[in-house]
């Protein structure tokens, strides 16, 4: 099973630390844009016939500041072209302050059955310096519409002089608001973000203070029912992400629109980042693919090592063994010489020991 993934480009403002493809400044071209996603979504089920698909993310920017009808729309081009199974999970991202209860029920009669919400701080003032465009009751309310409903909610951490009491209050909103899944993302200044200079200036805690805020967060949910299955994320007990799961399985995923990535038979291509050289691309009856890379041989083995090592659940040994040709011992024998005290052979797999899955890109590193 594989996913689609939908990239909708357009933002209210934009968050002063967010390099994401999102433009502010473009919503006129939104009806434009969602045409050339339907032609996109057409050409690619028509390539790709054959290929079933579980999971829908409608993510971005912000799908949830466009006009519904214009989402729904593409949920049910999708439906229609691609092979999508009953029981599909279908996100969209919700920014707090741009759902309405019509739009919440056009998604739902469209069969969206998960959200992702953002809030990223429950302190008003934060989220001003942010930029957001929403305050700490505009999340309230929009949760309160989701009762019922599965949900996640993203937090940021290592914001500026952010403090235990500040991410225990984030993440107490959170939980009280009943969502079923937590996104905690450790901020990470972009070259080109207007906080990339807060960071220069030294104005963002440092990393080992990031590590004792995002130890204490995981300490948090875990022990309020929380698990984490991956680096950042924490769910109810059969509310994961299956969207986000299937990445981490190295799993195949077709993705629309502007900066969305795929990768289809070993092949990983994404589309150009703008919007008016999407549009005219696809216009012209042609993909607006800017990259595209064979992944081939050991390449195959490193991105599985990698993407497996950051979820809990690590590598399933025997897997790797018949995938691979070789057990995992063998291959990385050297490597594990000075990495294993970082991981854990449990179960019949391997994984990075939770206490380290906070740095575990340098244990990871080693391995591909
Ligand atoms: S809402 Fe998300 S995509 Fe839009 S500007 Fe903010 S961080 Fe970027």
């Amino acid at each position: 099973m594989a996913g689609i993934y939908v990239h909708v480009p357009f933002c209210k403002s934009k968050c002063t630390y967010c390099d994401f493809a999102s433009y502010p400044r473009e919503k006129d071209k939104a009806e434009l844009y969602f045409a050339c996603l339907y032609k996109e979504a057409k050409a690619r089920a028509n390539q790709y016939a054959g290929m079933n698909f579980d999971t829908v993310y409608v993510g971005g920017g912000t799908p949830s500041f466009v006009d519904e009808k214009l989402v729904t729309g593409a949920l049910k081009q999708i439906k229609e072209k691609f092979s999508v199974s009953e029981n599909a999970e279908i996100t969209v991202e919700i920014n707090p302050g741009t759902l309405t209860e019509n739009k919440l029920s056009a998604y739902r009669a469209a069969g969206v059955n998960r959200y992702s919400l953002g809030l990223q701080s429950a302190d008003d003032a934060m989220l001003v310096k942010l930029n957001r465009i929403h305050t700490v009751a505009d999340y309230v309310e929009a949760a309160k519409m989701l009762e019922g409903e599965n949900f996640n909610a993203d937090a940021l951490i290592g914001l500026f002089d952010q403090t235990v009491k500040d991410v225990e209050n984030t993440l107490s909103v959170i939980i009280g608001s009943g969502a079923s899944h937590v996104s905690v993302y450790a901020l990470r200044p972009e070259e080109g973000t207007p906080i990339f200079s807060n960071y220069l200036n030294g104005d963002l805690p440092d990393e080992d203070a990031v590590a004792d805020l995002y130890a204490f967060a995981a300490e948090y949910l875990e022990k309020r029912g929380f698990y984490r299955y991956e680096v950042s994320n924490f769910a109810k007990k059969g509310c994961e992400s299956r969207h986000n799961l299937n990445y981490w399985q190295r799993g195949e995923y077709v993705g629309l629109g502007v900066a969305a990535s795929s990768h289809v038979k070993n092949r990983r291509f994404t589309n150009t980042a703008v919007i008016d050289e999407y549009i005219k691309c696809i216009l012209s009856g042609h993909f607006a693919e800017i990259s595209s890379e064979e992944i081939s041989g050991d390449e195959i083995r490193s991105e599985y090592v990698m993407l497996a090592l950051r979820t809990a659940a690590g590598i399933d040994l025997a897997e790797f063994e018949k995938l691979f040709g070789k057990p995992f011992e063998k291959q990385f024998e050297k490597q594990l010489e000075t990495q294993g005290r970082y991981m854990e052979f449990t179960g019949g797999r391997v994984r990075i020991k939770p206490e380290y899955l906070f740095v575990q890109n340098s244990v990871i590193i080693n391995f591909i």
